[in-house]
């Protein structure tokens, strides 16, 4: 099969495709055809060489996986040839505390699919077969890559970590990229006010097309915060989700209301936040991190695909070959949404 490969990081990584032998299936595994595998930050991090650690030598990338199942392992039991399926971001154990309490990407032996396991950047994975969930009819195949990372880790932190109820504010910081264009919308079906904040002129036509967001169009060095306080009548967001990190902390830490709660969601330069503890004190504020998702997370994003209430925003489709294009793309930020990857249909 082909597959892409990492040759060297750096800031013009060196990825080629090679011819390499189908993956083999275990017993309990089952091999995937891929339609569509989603080039997330997490993959550029790691192709421009800003993260490394537990990312196994010789690994095939990819986690936003969707496509057809090929053949299972003896078994096997609940899925067969020709099952349409999305991966979850983590092969888990199933029986550890962490799994048991709905807590699989989490699990004490889980590994990274794309990252400690092969990915999806390839024309073919082996993954466990309680790592594939079944596509709802009417969700497109190559769409329902992005049902776990992003959608189904923005559901994740909209309405497990920050608890968002109907009727609140809630911020989205880099509303234009892959997490923030899904994030206003999953806000959005929790009956939530929902603000969008930009730094990209080009797409705030877009992120307004989405029905029921407001946008504020900022700049690197603006503190967005007074037009977030100018817009909730001083009162701040009830919820920030800051998908872009460091850069924006303070922003979004001065945007948060009395007992606000503030999501970081992604850390896109790697450099270290500034901020002054009262801050956080004197608005009983609270501060968490959340990446990742568990499967119910993701069967909740697929049904909210399949009803409409949230659309997949993909910017492009791209042939697996041209990933190198695809990087450069999505370090530019000029991408509204998920670039994907379409490995050869052969
Ligand atoms: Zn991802
Ligand atoms: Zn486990």
């Amino acid at each position: 099969m082909k597959a892409l490969y990492l040759e060297a990081p750096g800031e013009e990584p060196d990825l080629q495709i090679r011819d390499v032998p189908l993956p083999e299936i275990r017993e309990r595994d089952a091999l995937v055809r891929v339609a569509a595998c989603g080039l997330c930050h997490h993959d550029v991090a790691v192709m421009s060489g800003m993260l490394r650690r537990g990312v196994r030598p010789e690994i095939i990338l990819g986690h936003e996986i969707s496509g057809v199942v090929q053949q299972v392992g003896g078994s096997v039991q609940s899925l067969q040839e020709g099952d349409r399926v999305v991966a979850t971001l983590t092969a888990f154990c199933g029986e550890c505390d962490r799994c048991l309490s709905g807590l699989q990407y989490r699990c004490r032996q889980g590994q990274g699919v794309g990252h400690a396991i092969s990915g999806g950047f390839a024309q073919y994975v082996a993954l466990p077969a309680t790592s594939l969930l079944p596509v709802p009819d009417g969700v497109d195949i190559v769409e329902a890559c992005v049902a776990a990372c992003p959608v189904g880790v923005t559901i994740q932190a909209i309405s497990e970590v920050a608890r968002v109820k109907p009727g609140e504010t809630v911020l989205v910081v880099g509303a234009g990229g892959g997490l923030g264009a899904h994030a206003l919308q999953v806000a959005a079906t929790q009956g939530a006010r929902v603000i969008g904040v930009t730094t990209s002129p080009g797409k705030m036509q877009a992120i307004e097309a989405l029905g029921n967001v407001e946008v504020i169009l900022s700049t690197e060095d603006l503190d967005f915060s007074e037009i977030a306080m100018a817009l909730t009548g001083d009162e701040g967001a009830d919820v920030v989700l800051n998908t872009v990190g460091s850069a924006v902390f303070n922003s979004c830490l001065a945007s948060l209301s009395q007992f606000g709660r503030m999501v970081v969601m992604g850390e896109v330069t790697g450099a270290r936040a500034n901020f002054n503890l009262t801050d956080v004190l004197f608005r009983d504020a609270t501060i968490a991190g959340s990446t990742g998702t568990s499967p119910s997370n993701i069967a909740r994003a697929l049904g909210m695909m399949s009803t409409g209430g949230v659309k997949p925003i993909i910017h492009e489709r791209m042939n697996l070959a041209n990933a190198a294009e695809g990087f450069r793309l999505v370090r530019s930020r000029n991408a509204f949404g998920r670039i994907v990857l379409i490995p050869p249909q052969a």
